[in-house]
């Protein structure tokens, strides 16, 4: 339909200044591609970009790790302290990952308290340690609103490319973790 960014590219490529029709395209991409509160990228950036990243890890026989994360008791902070705290959370907190990953992972705002980190390069082992690493880090940070702290954890599942056929199973299987992660007590990562 007309907000398709098939749609648009195919208009604005036929449009008179290509300069300027690249540039409202970009901005457009941009925007259709990345969260609006946490400026992380998206779900259907995720999706976007799923095959690209299988079809060279394959290409280059390359590792992935990929890390689903989950705020531990999210609604219990809207329903504590409301829904702008819990808005201002999720923004720290994205902050936070950015500020813990390195410049080649992707991190991803997949669901409303829920993140996708695809970590290029990284065997099993190494994404297990990565996601405990943001773990810690996040259970430590002090999310602060209007001079109230509140504590945050997350859980977290981690899988490896090798250990599924599709990139689809990839996120199904980090998502099966999760859940483990949640039913073992939560605030914890797990990796089988
Ligand atoms: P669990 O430990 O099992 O993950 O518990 P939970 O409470 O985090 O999980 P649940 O799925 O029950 O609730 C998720 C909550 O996240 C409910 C919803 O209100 C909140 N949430 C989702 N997106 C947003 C958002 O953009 N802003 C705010 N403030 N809250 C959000
Ligand atoms: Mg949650
Ligand atoms: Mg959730």
């Amino acid at each position: 339909h007309k907000n398709d960014i098939s749609y648009i590219e195919s208009y604005l490529n036929e449009a008179a200044s290509i300069v300027e029709a690249k540039y409202t395209l970009n901005l457009m991409k941009e925007n259709s591609l990345t969260d609006q509160l946490t400026g992380l990228y998206n779900r259907r950036y995720l999706e976007e970009i799923l095959d690209k990243i299988a079809a060279s890890t394959i290409r280059e026989k390359s590792l992935l790790g990929i890390l689903m994360l989950d705020i531990d008791y999210f609604k219990k902070v809207n329903d504590t302290y409301g829904h702008d705290a819990g808005d201002a959370v999720l923004k720290e907190l994205a902050k936070t990952m950015i500020n813990s990953v390195r410049e080649s992972d992707f991190v991803v705002r997949f669901g409303g308290e829920e993140f996708i980190i695809i970590a290029p390069e990284t065997e099993k082992e190494g994404a297990y340690k990565f996601a405990n690493k943001i773990r810690e880090i996040i259970e430590k940070t002090k999310f602060m609103y209007k001079k109230t702290r509140i504590k945050i954890t997350i859980s977290a599942g981690v899988a490896q490319r090798k250990e599924t056929n599709s990139m689809q199973d990839l996120v199904k299987l980090a998502d099966d973790r999760l859940y483990k992660a949640k039913n073992s007590g939560r605030n914890r990562v797990e990796i089988n």
